[in-house]
């Protein structure tokens, strides 16, 4: 069967309208299939300010600033010990984030597919996809009103989230321990809030859960509390209200917070965490959402979902104009996904870990006793920079008035997928005793890039300027720690 589509994209959330917009922008034909979303639980989400270079990836940075959202300058929180700690964005160097309304932020990303050429039904429930053959696809979907209808494609991308149209075809895999219940209110406060940061997304722990606030005004705040998913019964109607006001009432920050101020919807949501079996086949992508499903309070689901969509569209961009490369774009594509997972999920247990200090409760110690293994090609960078012999390579750096560097003769160069502009190509990568089939990148830094690099450069803030100059900014830690890798790790050689 010959496919009328490149890509059918099911679901236009963040992750269905971004990979629709970079595929009809990379000339491809697209349509995206999504029902309407369901007002009554439009939810308030915070996007930490690096997700704008994602935004501007994909062509939208423009539209959402313009949109007015809420900007904010940070977090507060209540972590286990940690009473109203402040993490300023700007303290990172970075610009404010967004504290968006999602049925907004949706419709402008949803605008952009369709400004980029994507065809777009706005009121189309997909019912079923046939992954035909290896090279086609069907998906049969049902708009308001109408019979049944049915288009066909190259891939079908499931961007449909949590429901997961392909990816509950066997390919999900629940995250045993981190089953978690919902339950989120808006409230309004004519005088606003007392707080020394008002546009601040609050997050608390509590005995058996944990409690967030993320502002979309300085009047309207939504309020989320986040308890078991296995224990937890949700009952709709007036008991659910009920059950979300005796919730809060365990919090000791936002109850009091709320104090005075109305109440006004309040629904509730599965946040339980998930990952797949598989992220790809021949002739379908699991993406954003729909793939794997991280701890709501990491605040990177969207900006997950944003960077799922890239690297996706990426790989069927790659698969459509270089079928010979597609086993190897299929396989980069999951890896990735794979890593992503894993580096949240191993972050949602040392969070765990922390809240158990306070709370030794079941609902903390299951978290904080999870183990993650290791993805696939996965480094673990925070491990890595910490490793004694790293920090070691990193002093020596910091005591140096001067660098004199060399590449060492033994260094080991392997062949990697890599993308490269929107392709995936096979490049040189550097093989480490934690990558041994080759790594190129670390926390974003080109490693083969800074260790030719840093062979011309004698000073350290001259080597990043020229680095960020001629790849792109890096953080300035980021290029340190890569730097101390490569010499901990005999890449590079003092002279
Ligand atoms: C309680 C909670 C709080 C969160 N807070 C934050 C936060 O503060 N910051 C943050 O970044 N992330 C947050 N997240 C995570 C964030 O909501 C998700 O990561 C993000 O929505 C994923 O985007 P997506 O496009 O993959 O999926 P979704 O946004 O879920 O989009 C899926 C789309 O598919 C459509 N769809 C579903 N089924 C079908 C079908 N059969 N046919 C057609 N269309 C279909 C839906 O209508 C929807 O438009 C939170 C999550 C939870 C549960």
């Amino acid at each position: 069967m010959s496919a009328a589509f490149d890509a059918v994209v099911i679901g236009g959330g963040p992750a269905g309208s971004a990979i629709a917009r970079l595929l009809a922008l990379w000339g491809h034909s697209v349509v995206v299939l999504t029902m309407a979303a369901d007002a009554a639980r439009g939810a308030a989400e915070s996007l930490p300010p690096s997700t704008r270079k994602l935004l501007a990836t994909i062509g939208v940075l423009e539209s959402v600033d313009g949109a007015g959202f809420y900007r904010t300058t940070g977090n507060t929180v209540w972590w286990g010990m940690r009473e109203g700690h402040v993490e300023r964005f700007d303290a990172s160097g970075e610009a404010s984030g967004y504290q968006v309304y999602r049925p907004e932020l949706d419709r402008i990303l949803l605008a952009g597919a369709a400004d980029a050429g994507a065809k777009v039904l706005c009121d189309a429930r997909v019912r079923r996809v046939q992954l035909e053959d290896d090279a086609c696809a069907q998906v049969e979907y049902q708009r308001d009103g109408q019979r049944s209808d049915a288009v066909t494609c190259r891939f079908a991308l499931d961007a449909s989230g949590r429901a997961g149209v392909v990816a509950r075809r066997g390919f999900r895999r629940h995250e045993p321990g981190f089953l978690t219940q919902a339950f989120v209110g808006e409230w309004k406060r004519d005088a606003g809030w007392d707080l020394p940061d008002d546009s601040h997304t609050l997050v608390e722990t509590c005995t058996a859960g944990w409690a967030w606030s993320v502002p979309l005004s300085a009047t309207i705040r939504h309020v989320g509390v986040a308890v078991d998913g296995a224990t937890t019964r949700v009952r709709r109607g007036p008991t659910l209200q009920g059950t979300y006001r005796a919730e809060i009432g365990k919090t000791r920050q936002l109850s009091g917070l709320m104090a005075g101020a109305t109440l006004g919807r309040v629904w509730a949501c599965d946040a339980s965490l998930y990952s797949a079996h598989a992220y790809a086949g021949p002739q379908f992508l699991l993406i954003g959402d729909a793939a794997s499903s991280i701890d709501p309070l990491s605040s990177f689901g969207v900006k997950k979902a944003l960077a799922s969509a890239w690297v996706g569209a990426v790989a069927v961009h790659t698969c459509l104009t270089h079928p010979d490369r597609q086993a190897v774009a299929l396989d980069f594509f999951s890896n990735r996904e794979q890593q992503v997972y894993a580096a949240s999920l191993r972050r949602s247990c040392a969070y765990a870990r922390e809240a158990y200090e306070r709370h030794p409760h079941p609902f903390w110690a299951e978290r904080a006793g999870t183990t993650v293994p290791p993805a696939n090609g996965e480094i673990d960078e925070d491990t890595l920079f910490r490793a004694p012999d790293v920090q070691a390579a990193f002093r020596r750096l910091k005591e140096s008035p001067a660098i004199e560097l060399s590449l060492s003769g033994g260094i080991g160069v392997r062949q990697c997928a890599l993308i490269h502009d929107r392709e995936i190509v096979i490049d040189e990568a550097i093989s480490l005793p934690e990558a041994p089939d080759g790594v190129r990148f670390i926390a974003g830094v080109d490693l083969l890039k800074l260790g030719e690099m840093a062979c011309r450069h004698r000073q350290v803030p001259d080597l990043f300027e020229a680095y960020c100059r001629a790849y792109g900014a890096v953080p300035l830690p980021s290029l340190l720690g890569s730097l101390s890798v490569l010499l901990a790790r005999g890449v590079l050689e003092a002279r």
